[in-house]
């Protein structure tokens, strides 16, 4: 039996215990790059390299650059005068830019091509004085960055029940945009909601949500309702992993958890389940994947069997500063 849009899955009829493995996961384009970033300065210019936050949500790609002499700080103030600083894939406000600048730093900017697309288009409807409905999270580094673009501008939109709470100038005036990483679903309940309250509300010029955590959820979706359990890698400040555990609960899976590392899962967990479902946020190493994978085997979990909604080409250029310099 196969699964319902799934492209290119081999599953047949469960006989015991297997794993159901979802592709895409893990690393997305953005991820990429924004660890690459890191490693490439450390390359070139050696420790310490300063980053602005974590670079990507993730405990053990954050500690790894550390132990490679990467520094994690959470505002510029805190790096030397004149010090090499790194902007995570979040993305910054232009305050950011404004306080690196004071304090003479040396910036490279790792924000993923895809929340600048986000940054510009909350800058272009603010420059023709709309209402910038900012469908995201309270507290989310991504969300300050873009609202951080135009504040006089955007109101945060934290889910479907923030809704009543919105105040608009003029009613015809009205853009939403988004969070890169949210839940798609609960995204367009959200602007079903928004657009009762204002109908003339417009939509972002192209999708907010990106690739990736579109990707992600679908994959999820596919493989959730065959899964007694289903285990998303990531951590828990992982806007996108989280949202993974969720797609996967509201498609069928019994159960879903998310993990750090193979350690944190709980035998318990695996009691009397049949099918379990992997798969992983778009800021985590398939080498944690694999630890998993391997757990899963020791625990008679070892016929594993991929779910592929999507084949994933993107590939981002590097920060201009860490390409390879031209020959004249
Ligand atoms: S999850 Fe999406 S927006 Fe975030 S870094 Fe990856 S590709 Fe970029």
């Amino acid at each position: 039996m196969g699964i319902p849009g799934a492209v290119n899955s081999a599953v047949s009829k469960p006989q015991g215990k297997r794993v159901l493995l979802a592709e895409p996961r893990g690393y997305c384009a953005g991820v990429d790059r924004a660890v690459e970033t890191v490693e490439r300065a450390l390359e070139k210019h050696g420790a310490p390299v300063y980053v602005r936050k974590e670079i990507v949500h993730n405990r053990h790609v954050v500690e790894t650059l550390s132990e490679r002499g990467a520094v994690f700080v959470e505002e510029v103030d805190e790096v030397p005068e004149g010090a090499l600083v790194v902007f995570s894939a979040h993305g910054v406000s232009p305050a950011v830019h404004e306080a690196a600048g004071t304090r003479e730093l040396r910036t490279i900017d790792a924000t993923c091509p895809l929340v600048t697309k986000v940054h510009q288009e909350a800058k272009r409807f603010a420059r023709d004085d709309f209402d910038i409905l900012l469908i995201g999270h309270e507290g989310h580094e991504e969300v300050e960055g873009t609202a951080g673009e135009a504040p006089s501008h955007v109101q945060l939109v934290d889910g479907p029940d923030s809704v009543d709470k919105v105040e608009v100038r003029d009613e015809s005036r009205v853009v939403w945009l988004s969070q890169t990483t949210l839940s798609v679903d609960e995204t367009m309940e959200t602007v079903e909601r928004l657009r009762k309250r204002f109908p003339g509300l417009q939509d972002p010029p192209s999708d907010d949500i990106c690739y990736a955590t579109q990707n992600r959820q679908v994959a999820v979706k596919a493989m959730a309702p065959e899964c007694d359990l289903v285990i998303v890698v990531g951590s828990r400040n992982s806007s996108n992993s989280l949202r993974l555990v969720e797609v996967a609960l509201d498609a069928g899976a019994r159960t879903s958890y998310l993990v750090d590392y193979a350690k944190e899962i709980n035998p318990a967990w695996l009691e009397g389940v049949e099918t379990v479902g992997v798969t992983s946020g778009a800021s985590v190493p398939e080498i944690l994947v694999d630890g998993v994978l391997q757990f899963l085997s020791g625990e008679g979990f070892g016929t594993v069997q991929t779910v592929t909604t999507a084949n994933e080409t993107l590939v981002f250029a590097l920060p201009r500063e860490l390409r390879p310099s031209r020959r004249p």
